[in-house]
């Protein structure tokens, strides 16, 4: 059986473990770094992501995580998660893991409006896909080889660059885990081919 691990430094890890359970996949709540060998896959929760990245650090996370996606194990990050996950951040100096060629703007529907949830049409996931927007990023840009999956409003809020899925919202808020069905549906495939 598929397992799937959440990164459970910060955020909201119980709604995705319950998300990739309904996705029939047996999931671990992760701790601590060493248990990034005993999963096929990873999901960084929203959240906040500078409180994240301090305890990425504390908890000597960094390194592991980068190897971990180095080996191209696929992860799946959502809202904060996704900041991490970002090889650029606007207006900021540093990105944290660096894992996928985008650009990502914090906060950017949050100066708008703080909070809201629409139904997006997601490519390769599904039409009318529930979406809670909170305090969320944009991908501002998005690489040559990183496929758009949904936009709202003009701007990327959810992308793929091979086994990496990012998103500017929260799919483990709702009841709609069809975004948890397609990262399963992207390791399933993987492990076929590897
Ligand atoms: N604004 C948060 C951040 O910058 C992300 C918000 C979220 O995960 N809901 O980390």
């Amino acid at each position: 059986m598929i397992r799937i691990g959440v990164l459970a430094l910060q955020g909201a890890v119980n709604e995705h473990v319950h998300a990739l359970q309904a996705a029939d996949v047996e999931t671990v709540i992760v701790k601590k770094a060493e248990q990034l060998n005993d999963i096929d896959g990873l999901v960084f929760p929203g959240g906040e992501s500078t409180t994240m990245r301090r305890l990425i650090d504390k908890y000597a996370f960094f390194e592991p995580l980068k190897q971990f996606a180095a080996a191209g194990k696929p992860i799946f990050g959502t809202c904060a998660g996704a900041i991490l996950m970002a090889g650029d951040l606007a207006g900021e100096e540093q990105a944290h893991l660096g894992v996928m060629n985008i650009t990502v703007e914090r906060n950017a529907f949050g100066r708008q409006r703080e909070s809201f949830e629409v139904a997006l049409d997601i490519s390769s996931v599904g039409e009318s896909v529930e979406a809670v927007f909170i305090r969320a990023p944009i991908i501002q840009k998005a690489g040559p080889n990183v496929r758009v999956l949904a936009e709202y409003d003009g701007q990327i809020v959810a992308c793929q660059e091979g086994p990496f899925l990012a998103c500017s919202f929260h799919p483990e808020l709702t009841e709609d885990n069809r975004l948890h069905q397609y990262f399963v549906q992207m390791i399933r495939e993987l492990k076929i081919s590897a």
